[in-house]
């Protein structure tokens, strides 16, 4: 089964294509039951955040179109937090904790936002070596799983730009051996672990994030999934769920969870 709704949707109120309520006409076309909203909160070394004074007008459309959609589909208003940002103080129906900057000496490194500038910080910052880069990467991501955060997101989005493994390999012990820690932390932390396949719909890859070995550890620990399409346009809302779902049940998952609404629902794979 494939879930009729989606939690993690980005906007113009950040970096997405498209309305809030274009989503929402979107997630209506489809059929879904429940929409989450997680706009980019601010983070001032990230461009592609919400400034702080967008953020109640976020809010305040968000909870408009709840009220304007009521009966119709239930209309979640989140967030997507970087982990080395401040977190939000105002209440949010879930949050999503993401790690997308590590730090590296004094200097914050993005790593996802283009290739060359993943490549120019293995370079410049970790000696040429993506595996430490890497461990650097997922020490963070274990880190971020002491957020209060309902849902941990991407945990391995150092892998976007490398599907055809040209610049590390994902099976080698030195990435696993962190990578699978990550993992252990994200299952002992009891949060939702996303299966993410946004970086399909915009063409990065054709595998959702994380992997598979990553996905068999959390499925040995009893982690709780939750699918999403990690949206920035419309027409992707719910890209590569059946693919995402099979994936799962590949890995040893039997089940996943979704929102309906407010309330957390488990339901067969
Ligand atoms: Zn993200
Ligand atoms: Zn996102």
């Amino acid at each position: 089964m494939t879930p009729r709704s989606n939690i993690h949707t980005h906007s113009t109120y950040a970096d997405g294509r498209d309305m809030p309520e274009d989503m929402l006409q979107a997630a209506l076309r489809l059929g879904f039951h429940t929409l989450g909203f997680s706009e980019h909160g601010h983070a001032d070394y990230d461009d592609c955040s919400m400034p702080t004074e967008v953020e109640p007008v976020y809010r305040a459309e968000i909870l408009r179109l709840r009220d304007k959609y009521a009966g119709q589909i239930d209309v979640l208003l989140g967030y997507e937090h970087d982990w080395l940002s401040p977190y939000p103080t105002d209440r949010y129906d879930f949050v999503i904790e993401s790690v997308h900057y590590v730090r590296a000496g004094d200097a914050l490194v993005c790593v996802d936002e283009s290739r060359p500038i993943l490549e120019n910080a293995a370079e410049r910052h970790f000696d040429g070596d993506f595996y430490a880069l890497c461990k650097a990467y997922f020490r963070t991501v274990a880190e971020s799983c002491a957020s209060p955060a309902q849902v941990l997101g991407h945990m391995d989005l150092v892998m976007k730009f490398n599907e055809a493994r040209d610049l590390f390999d994902d099976a080698d012990p030195r990435y696993l051996r962190c990578a699978l820690e990550a993992a252990d932390a994200a299952a002992d932390s009891g949060k939702l672990v996303e299966i993410n396949t946004g970086a399909i719909a915009r063409g990065y890859r054709t595998q959702p994030y994380p992997g598979p070995a990553i996905l068999r550890r959390l499925a040995e620990r009893s982690a709780r999934i939750i699918l999403s399409s990690d949206c920035h346009d419309s027409r992707y809302l719910d890209c590569g769920f059946s693919d995402a779902a099979a994936l799962a049940r590949a890995c040893g998952f039997k089940t996943a969870w979704a929102y309906r609404g407010a309330t957390l629902e488990e339901y067969p794979l």
